[in-house]
């Protein structure tokens, strides 16, 4: 049964370094990955070519990794594709559009609500904002270049005096479907974060203000929202994985995750 090698690695612990392979079984159409070495065992770094061991009929037999023909490259692409290049874009394109980050969120963002939502309404009063005109900073050395206001986020205005909006004394709620359209305007996470620590702004601490097509304004935690994108076809997914298959490193991607573990 012969086994190809399509991609080594080495990942160094603390105090011991491990060497990985990424192996083509052409008989089963499988990839596998292998420790082909390690500096925790005695006489065991890794051979020149590499070998790996597998119990076969219970017995552990050795077998020396081939180097790949074209043909078995072409082969363990397709299974690359097949196997685990087209779930994990599927995964990071559902991660990218259903679970919003808030790095990668900032106000203008396109989003629709995922669950019914309401909100308290409430009342304030305004004042032009005095940072800016009419929610612009306009460059003084150059009028082409104008910018929406970091002061009032362009709105031009500043809001203040906020109360809650009370119709015989009962606070008046605001309703906002399910697939209702909004846009963000800014962002606000509560809780401790440390540069290092393990605690990060993400979205479930995460609260988005948003302004909905009929200019009114909310807040909603940034988990009830989505990105207003579709998925991207099967089509196109296929030919990106494709596309990541055809690169030098493609057999290491999928595989390196579980070493890291260690
Ligand atoms: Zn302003």
């Amino acid at each position: 049964m012969p086994y190809y090698l399509m991609d080594e690695w080495e990942h160094s612990g603390r105090d011991d370094s491990d060497w990985y392979a990424v192996v083509y079984c052409s008989e089963e159409d499988t990839l596998q990955r292998y420790e082909i070495g390690s500096t925790r065992y005695a006489n065991a770094l890794p051979c020149n070519p590499p070998r790996i061991h597998r119990q076969i009929d219970g017995e552990w037999t050795e077998f020396v990794l081939e180097k790949p023909s074209e043909e078995i490259l072409v082969k363990a692409r397709a299974c690359l594709v097949r196997d685990y290049l087209i779930g994990m874009i599927q995964k990071s394109e559902q991660d990218k559009i259903f679970r919003l980050k808030p790095e990668r969120v900032g106000a203008g963002k396109k989003v629709v609500f995922t669950e019914d939502h309401k909100n308290q309404v409430k009342t304030c009063q305004t004042k032009p904002c005095e940072k800016c005109q009419g929610g612009y900073w306009i460059n003084p050395r150059n009028s082409e270049d104008k910018r929406p206001c970091f002061t009032c986020k362009g709105a031009g205005v500043i809001k203040f005096d906020f109360q809650k909006a009370k119709v015989n004394d009962k606070v008046v709620w605001k309703k906002i479907a399910l697939g209702t359209k909004a846009e963000i305007v800014s962002l606000r996470s509560y809780g401790k974060f440390y540069k290092s620590g393990y605690n990060q702004p993400n979205e479930h601490n995460t609260t988005a203000l948003v302004r909905l097509e009929d200019g009114s304004e909310a807040f909603v935690p940034l988990s009830k929202l989505r990105l207003a994108e579709e998925m991207p076809t099967e089509e196109k997914i296929k030919k990106k994985a494709e596309a990541i298959a055809s690169q030098g490193g493609a057999f290491y991607i999928p595989f390196a995750t579980a070493s890291m573990r260690f």
